[in-house]
């Protein structure tokens, strides 16, 4: 028991200890015989002892229990509060009333510093999305800008500019899609649809996807179905639709961040009951520095060269989070100068398929 706390029985020990001195003091200064004294003491000890315990009981604990009970039915908390609570139940209430209250402060404290951590997180995502959105905004009012100051005039200027607009309209549309799909995932909003499907053929489609992007810097795409027989479905257990987004950030990635004439490889290994899906490429590498923090949101691995994609910092954060909600995980090892793989593991069916 904590030092600071009195049970009713001890406070009622106290009180009748006291009576029961006072009882024998007053027996002795009367003249009373020693029977009589101790008669006397005793009564007074046992009277005052069961007078003050049923007080006790009457006015404080019998008032504090509503509220020790309110404390564990009322919603304030959540159930794990709740289930702390309970479990601490013994006998005597004002014991159990301080410790739940201890917990409630202690609770409430660690309730208020997370959702701090929460405010000040969410503040700094929506300072970098407006720091995002702002560049190709910008962009696109100097181009107009220019083409209303006489650019508008020269039919190649027109041309390269109206481009230019294009670009950054596109660049803009996915930084938008891209926010709505971390918020909608991170909410719980995107519900998971799992179901059997061939994860060779959902290659294919992400090639089909990004062929020109790769066409256009001379990168071949290829698929290494590893320990599975070629040209045979290689079946997974998982969301199709959001494993096609994971694939088609990883792959587009791998095309952006690659050498001219390099190439993207994705391979599958098998391993009992999940197939591990890892895509290679010949490209940069991201320097160990940066590792760590490659699927924060809106991280970027600063380079001179960077390519000047449409992206926004929110593609590998985005495949995190589907992979975490699949229950799967996601790594990357990387060279720089050399290439980097990013692998991540998907079930296979369950064995009644
Ligand atoms: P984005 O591609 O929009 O910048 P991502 O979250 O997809 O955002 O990637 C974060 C950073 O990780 C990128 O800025 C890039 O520097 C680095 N990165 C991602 N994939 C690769 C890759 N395959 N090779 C080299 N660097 C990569």
């Amino acid at each position: 028991m904590n030092a600071k706390t009195w049970t009713v029985r001890q406070v009622a020990l106290l009180v009748g200890g006291i009576s029961g001195i006072l009882g024998l003091l007053t027996a002795i200064l009367c003249g009373a015989p020693w029977w009589g004294c101790a008669l006397s003491g005793g009564l007074t000890f046992g009277l005052t002892y069961f007078i003050t315990e049923y007080l006790l009981h009457k006015y404080v604990v019998y008032r504090i229990k509503p509220l020790y009970q309110l404390l564990l039915s009322k919603d304030i908390a959540t159930s794990r509060l709740s289930r702390a609570l309970r479990e601490r139940v013994q006998d005597d209430v004002v014991d159990d009333l301080q410790e739940s209250l201890d917990q409630l402060v202690s609770f409430g404290e660690n309730e208020i510093e997370r959702l701090l951590q929460r405010e000040q997180e969410r503040s700094e995502f929506l300072e970098g999305i407006a720091q995002e959105i702002e560049n190709p905004v910008s962009n696109i009012r100097n181009y107009l800008q220019v083409l209303l100051d006489g650019a508008l005039e020269d039919p190649e200027k027109r041309h390269r500019f109206i481009e230019r607009i294009q670009r950054s309209a596109d660049r803009l549309l996915t930084q938008i899609e891209d926010v709505r799909k971390l918020i909608s995932y991170e909410s719980g909003g995107a519900v998971m649809t799992k179901e059997t499907f061939d994860l060779t053929e959902l290659v294919y489609e992400v090639f089909d996807t990004n062929i020109l992007n790769a066409q256009e810097n001379g990168i071949k795409l290829k698929l290494r179905p590893g320990d599975f027989p070629a040209n045979q479905p290689v079946r997974v257990y998982a969301d199709p639709y959001r494993i096609g987004v994971v694939l088609d950030n990883l792959v587009l990635n791998a095309i952006q961040f690659n050498k001219s004439k390099g190439s993207v490889t994705v391979g599958f290994v098998d391993m009992f009951d999940k197939v591990l899906v890892e895509v290679s490429d010949t490209g940069v590498g991201i320097p160990p520095q940066h590792l760590p923090k490659i699927f924060d949101r809106l991280y970027k691995v600063d380079r001179k060269n960077s390519p000047k994609g449409t992206r926004s910092g929110l593609g590998l954060a985005v495949v995190k989070l589907i992979l975490d909600t699949h229950g799967e995980n996601v790594t990357v090892r990387s060279e720089e100068g050399k290439g980097s793989t990013f692998s991540f593991t998907l079930s296979k069916p369950p064995a009644k398929e």
